[in-house]
């Protein structure tokens, strides 16, 4: 089946994307896997008129939304892999059908990748949290941590403590420099060199962290900036350049959200920083006028 459009990712970037081309008549189809970013917290916060709802919710009630236009169609499954073909994009899926469109967008994701630690994995998105925009509110004045994964925890750090009372949590690894040391101080920020063997707590409550020297040390809530991947190799596979950002790869994007290759757009997670819900649907509402646009302006072949 051939589309105008291909959106692979259906959460806020590429839903967003997908209905501004269906607004537009144009024919889209969006294949999504159903695991975002955000599924593992209860409750997403900040994103306009939605503060508080569940996350798969949200996706959901815009993928029916999405669903009321004619020129959609929705895949459920994974996009396995994609190959450009005479001036067209193909996608396979896993389900085997292979489908094709003029244009493309990327809005796949990323995945977070944790420390290995008992007790991390179960409380992530509960009461161990990445962003404080996101989850910071609902912690506040309670005992906060920051685990050091890499140089810039100590400038999450500084940030938290306006939270709450804040400890920074070398778990073995370098003091930060001495400048860094002296605003930390200012911040009333505590910095625990040892390293921390467990996360303990009933539930996916978190009430202290074991460190290696046997003491248990009391904390609500522990932030960390995880390493990142991308969610899919179709990036690469394509020849979309990529870029180094602070967690890891992102496609390079141009303010049109166009990757290095013509026709193929990326929105959300996968080609910013920084990373949440409403800068995603926002790039998403960006990549889909964009292609929409391209349609109409492209030259004409001669
Ligand atoms: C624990 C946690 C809590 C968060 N809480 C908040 C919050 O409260 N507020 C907020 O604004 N932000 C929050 N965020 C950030 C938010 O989750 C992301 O910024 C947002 O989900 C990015 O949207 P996206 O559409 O780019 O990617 P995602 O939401 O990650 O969606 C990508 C979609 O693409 C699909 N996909 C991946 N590969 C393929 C493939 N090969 N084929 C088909 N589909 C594929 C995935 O299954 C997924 O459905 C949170 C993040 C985390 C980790």
């Amino acid at each position: 089946m051939q589309h105008d459009a291909i959106v692979v990712g259906g959460s806020f970037a590429g839903l967003s994307a997908a209905i501004h081309i269906a607004r537009a008549r144009r024919s889209v189809c969006v294949i999504d896997a159903g695991r975002p970013r955000n599924r593992f917290a209860a409750a997403s916060h900040g994103f306009f008129g939605q503060d508080g709802n569940q996350p798969l919710a949200m996706i959901a009630g815009a993928g029916s939304q999405l669903r009321s236009y004619p020129s959609v169609r929705t895949v459920m499954g994974e996009a396995t892999g994609a190959r450009a073909i005479d001036g067209r994009f193909a996608v396979m899926v896993d389900d085997g059908e292979t489908l094709t469109a003029a244009k493309l967008i990327l809005a796949f994701g990323i995945s977070d990748l944790l420390p290995d630690l008992p007790g991390m994995a179960e409380r992530w998105g509960k009461s161990v949290l990445h962003c404080p925009y996101c989850h910071g509110f609902e912690y506040g004045g309670q005992r906060l941590g920051v685990l050091q994964t890499m140089p810039i925890s100590s400038h999450q750090a500084l940030l938290i403590a306006d939270w709450g009372p804040t400890t920074l949590y070398l778990n073995g690894d370098d003091f930060p420099d001495a400048e860094t040391q002296r605003t930390l101080a200012h911040r009333c920020v505590t910095i625990e060199p040892a390293r921390v063997l467990a996360l303990q707590g009933e539930g996916e409550g978190l009430s202290s962290l074991l460190l290696d020297d046997g003491r248990n040390v009391p904390v609500d809530a522990l932030y960390l900036a995880p390493r990142t991947r991308i969610n899919s190799p179709i990036a690469e596979q394509l020849g979309c350049a990529l870029e180094d950002g602070p967690f890891g790869p992102v496609i390079q994007t141009d303010a049109a959200k166009l990757t290095t290759v013509s026709g193929i757009y990326a929105a959300g997670d996968v080609a910013r920083v920084p990373h949440n819900a409403s800068w995603a649907a926002a790039d998403g509402v960006t990549a889909g006028i964009s292609l929409q646009q391209s349609l109409v302006f492209e030259p004409l072949e001669s």
